[in-house]
């Protein structure tokens, strides 16, 4: 496509997977903690048109397998571009860095993780120039708007630190705007396809009280972008004949996503984790995920380290979430999303959630609901789901109401020390909850989708060495 970029750069290569052992070098991700990305719209004066800047060491002088801090910031000029339009004009960077042959670029904002692969490095994609050249142009081909661009990449310097912050208290602005206004107040919704070359069965609806799932378009934002390119992946969606104002569902949401899923997804409940849940692409910010032993909701984020109170990592409940599936239970949302009014309303709110980790619990304060914040715990509470269970009922946390003989639970639960068991607090809520549960037996394999399975009592033993090199 660009003679003078030493790969190809097209649409072909979005969804392109880049694994560890193909990777020659990792731009933030989760082993590096200060990473960022941000488009600003500046004075015409301000920019140089064209350039293209690099702050630290360029990808040829960072040794292969290097995991790295990484910045980039773009700033445009336009006589028609205005403010509101970076949240959406910054979301480009995640498509443009993916038409790159061999770049795979995941996430947004502060959580971005970019890898660049062997292959298209030994092709000769050994700079950052090359990287800024296919942004730049695609940039321009594809939004006449912008009439100046340059592009600084950063990998370190004095100004990483400052950049950084400055990222984050802006991202804080633009969250903060469509705060207050109530999704019954606007007569039109947006819906975004951007992820669909990942997940094709999804779109996010984006309304003032559900932030988009990646955390990175608010409504303001999509109502900016469908005026900006109406033939782009953003479109409005009429707020028209509401069906069920609880659950959050309309008629237009429905009808967009019969059509954008051909067929896949024909219902969407907008403020549930239950039913027709929204769907979530794999870009999303956090999942909130049902804890049928306790009949509450685990929050947890992807920048969350350890095993959540489960047992299970976020990558592993991500893999159980993503992928454009409606999953009961398992709910990718973004971290503003829960700061809205219509957080999981339908699922009770607030007083469903039973654990989240500490860092985004003390985010959201003045967010959660004063008297029920004491009673969610986070890692430093509970590490596994007894003492999770334990914490709930001496805060008397509202779930509890639900559990009709708790004392019968914990009595079964201590009589096993050696096994796991799960009955779903008060025997009441299925015990495993998951979009697609495949079971091999006889060489022929099944697979239930979206299956609830209820039992009196499930035992999971670990398995133990038998001394003749098997297991028993
Ligand atoms: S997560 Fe949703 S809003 Fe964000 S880019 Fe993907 S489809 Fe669009």
């Amino acid at each position: 496509m660009f003679e003078d970029i030493p790969v190809e750069v097209g649409l072909v290569f979005e969804g392109e997977r880049i694994r560890k052992e193909d990777m020659q070098i990792e731009l933030g991700g989760p082993k590096v903690d200060q990473k960022f990305e941000i488009v600003l719209v500046r004075n015409p004066d301000a920019i140089e048109d064209g350039k293209i800047s690099i702050i630290g060491p360029d990808l040829k002088d960072i040794p292969q397998g290097s995991h790295v801090r990484f910045g980039l910031l773009v700033e445009v000029a336009g006589s028609n571009l205005e403010e509101d339009l970076e949240g959406v004009l910054e979301r480009r960077i995640h498509e443009y860095m993916n038409y790159i042959q061999g770049v795979m670029h995941l996430n947004q904002r502060y959580d971005i993780w970019i890898r660049v692969g062997k292959k298209s490095y030994a092709k000769g994609l050994d700079s950052f120039t090359d990287i800024g050249k296919a942004i730049e142009r695609l940039y321009r081909s594809e939004l006449a708007l912008i009439e100046k661009i340059q592009i600084t990449f950063l990998t370190g310097g004095d100004y990483f630190e400052s950049l950084y912050a400055m990222a984050r208290e802006r991202y804080e602005l633009r969250d903060a705007r469509a705060r207050g206004i109530s999704d019954e107040e606007v007569d039109t919704f947006y819906g975004c396809a951007l992820c669909q070359s990942f997940a094709p069965s999804h779109i996010c609806v984006i309304t003032p009280e559900r932030y988009a799932n990646c955390g990175a378009i608010s409504w303001f934002d999509g109502r900016a972008a469908a005026r900006m390119d109406p033939e782009g992946p953003i479109f409005p969606i009429a707020r028209d004949t509401c069906i069920d104002p609880e659950k959050g569902e309309y008629a237009g949401i429905n009808e967009h996503a019969r059509k954008r899923s051909m067929g896949e997804v024909n219902r969407v409940y907008l403020y549930s984790a239950f039913g027709y849940p929204h769907t979530s692409c794999g870009c999303f910010e956090a999942i909130a995920f049902y804890i049928p032993e306790v009949e509450g909701f685990g929050i947890v984020h992807r920048r969350f380290p350890g095993p959540t109170v489960n047992g299970l990592p976020f990558s592993t409940l991500a893999d159980s979430t993503a992928g454009g599936r409606q999953v009961e239970g398992f709910h990718g949302i973004s971290l503003e999303y829960m700061r809205s009014r219509k957080f999981l309303c339908a699922d009770g709110g607030w007083n469903a959630i039973v654990w989240m980790p500490k860092e985004i619990k003390e985010s959201l304060t003045g967010f959660i609901p004063e008297d029920i914040a004491g009673k969610i715990a986070t890692e430093a509470d509970a590490s596994d789901v007894l003492a999770l269970e334990e914490f709930l009922k001496r805060k008397n946390h509202p779930v509890t109401e639900q559990w009709p003989d708790s004392t019968q639970v914990s009595t079964e639960q201590s009589e096993s020390s050696s096994a796991s068991q799960f009955t779903g607090a008060g025997g009441q809520g299925p015990v495993f909850v998951a979009g697609e549960l495949p079971i091999t037996t006889g060489g022929v394999k099944i697979i239930l989708k979206n299956a609830k399975i209820f039992a009196e009592k499930v035992i999971i033993r670990p398995l133990e060495k038998d001394g003749k090199g098997g297991t028993k």
